[in-house]
């Protein structure tokens, strides 16, 4: 039997971020991950670190836009219509979580969560060990029409008043601060604090760093089941062999609910399939990332790469690639930058990947109440990069003892019932 203080499942963002800091307190850590490190949905994302994404995806606004958008092929959201019963309970916590009271009450917690989890990406990069190309020039959303803008506008005063600083651009602004480029926008909104990096980069190097440091780490292993007695898990079976463990972390992203359910524990977590194009960089390319607002599409340059990301599909767990949806993130991008010609000798790679999301649009993170040794780290839907370091930092002071100078009460993981 191989023993371990803590076993910690899953090798994306939360994962090796969590190894890292249980690492950092000095205890014994083993990863496991079911395929390579960074197989599931931090690879190909878009890479903001991103305190302008404090409001969550359950808003007013949402079911109504869902419902509009959900029979058109190309929309930036879809949801298939599925008759599975956790698919149907999920849409319904989704709607009671789309109050404006939660809203405002999980605004303040995730600016909190992301401005800390900025510092600790700022700390890392400081370190000097780890090349994720992190840069910190702030968040460019640009829009193709006045509705759009105003919406635009309407949010960053929203979180204006929640302390996140923004500016907002006329069309020769936008096109002074990005020399270079042609824009075809009625006006962008930039907002200051945010950072963005080549994801893909920060998990695999964090991981190859804390190996180096002594972590175990075990591509390849894949989760199959637990040994459980007495409100403890005891043994944690996979591929690899079983594994004995003072403490179980369970960070699996949008698989998190396959693996909680063999400990009856309720994680309703559901698949939000998206999209990445990756290109090589055009030269010249600034620095500023941008969001072509209205088709939800995020224009982030990595290294030398640039990628293109959008799309929510609501379609459980398939995989598939549509090419009617990434030829739609295509077809967005001369509406707001008309000189810009993608050629398919450029495509570096398409990618998909599973966005963990929960119905509040908030983590499922802390201690289950079922068992002593088992914290959740899973479901942060679009900003699980982002809160990547943070949920770390806070897995390590839970699995230590620490006290935790964030109220993350709201984050508990039985709060849909167990
Ligand atoms: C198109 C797109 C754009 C996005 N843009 C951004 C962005 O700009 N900023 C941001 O912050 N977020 C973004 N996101 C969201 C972000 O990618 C996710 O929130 C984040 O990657 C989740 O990280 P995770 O570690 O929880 O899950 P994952 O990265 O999916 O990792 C979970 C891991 O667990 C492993 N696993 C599963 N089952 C088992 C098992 N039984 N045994 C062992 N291992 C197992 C999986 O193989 C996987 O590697 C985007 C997502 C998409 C799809």
């Amino acid at each position: 039997m191989q023993e371990t203080d803590v076993l910690v499942v899953g090798g994306g963002s939360v994962g090796v971020s969590s190894a890292y800091y249980l690492h950092k307190a000095g205890l014994g850590v083993t990863l496991v991950e079911q395929g390579e490190i960074c197989a599931g949905s931090s690879h190909g994302n878009a890479g903001l670190i991103v305190p302008s994404h404090s409001i969550p995806l359950a808003t007013p606004g949402a079911v109504k836009n869902g419902l509009k958008w959900m029979f058109d092929p190309e929309s930036p959201f879809y949801i298939k219509p599925q008759l599975d019963w956790t698919f149907i309970k999920w849409l319904w916590q989704f709607r009671a979580a789309s109050k404006a009271h939660k809203m405002h009450r999980a605004i303040p917690l995730i600016r909190d969560l992301s401005l800390q989890s900025l510092s600790l990406f700022e700390e890392i990069n400081q370190m000097g060990r780890l090349d994720f190309d992190y840069q910190q020039k702030g968040l460019l959303l640009l829009y193709h029409d006045q509705h759009g803008l105003e919406e635009g506008c309407e949010e960053a005063q929203l979180l204006n008043k929640y302390g996140l600083e923004t500016a907002i651009y006329t069309p020769d602004e936008v096109a002074d601060l990005l020399p270079g480029i042609t824009f075809s926008v009625v006006g962008g909104i930039h907002f200051i604090q945010d950072a963005h990096i080549s994801p893909g980069k920060y998990v695999r190097n964090l991981s190859d760093y804390i190996a180096h440091e002594g972590v175990d780490v075990r591509p390849h292993t894949e989760v199959l089941g637990f040994d459980r007695s007495n409100g403890r898990i005891n043994v944690v079976h996979t591929t690899r062999g079983p594994f004995k463990a003072k403490e179980i972390v369970l960070a699996a992203g949008s698989w998190s609910p396959v693996l909680s359910r063999m400990l009856d524990v309720t994680l309703p977590i559901q698949p939000g399939k998206g999209y990445s194009i990756t290109v090589n960089r055009p030269s010249d390319w600034p620095e500023i990332p941008m969001v072509l607002s209205e088709a939800k599409v995020g224009v982030t340059p990595m290294g030398d790469t640039l990628r293109f990301a959008g799309t929510l599909e609501l379609a459980g767990f398939d995989l598939s690639v549509n090419m009617r949806r990434v030829d739609a993130i295509m077809k967005a991008i001369p509406r707001y930058l008309p000189d810009i010609q993608i050629n398919d000798q450029d495509i570096l790679e398409i990618w998909r990947g599973l966005r963990p999301c929960s119905p509040d649009g908030l983590p499922f993170l802390g201690r289950s109440s079922g068992y002593q040794n088992l914290v959740v780290a899973a479901g942060h839907a679009m900003i699980g990069v982002s809160l990547g370091p943070v949920t770390g930092k806070i897995v390590a002071d839970l699995i230590t003892g620490q006290s935790l100078d964030i109220d993350i009460s709201a984050l508990a993981v039985g709060r849909f019932g167990s």
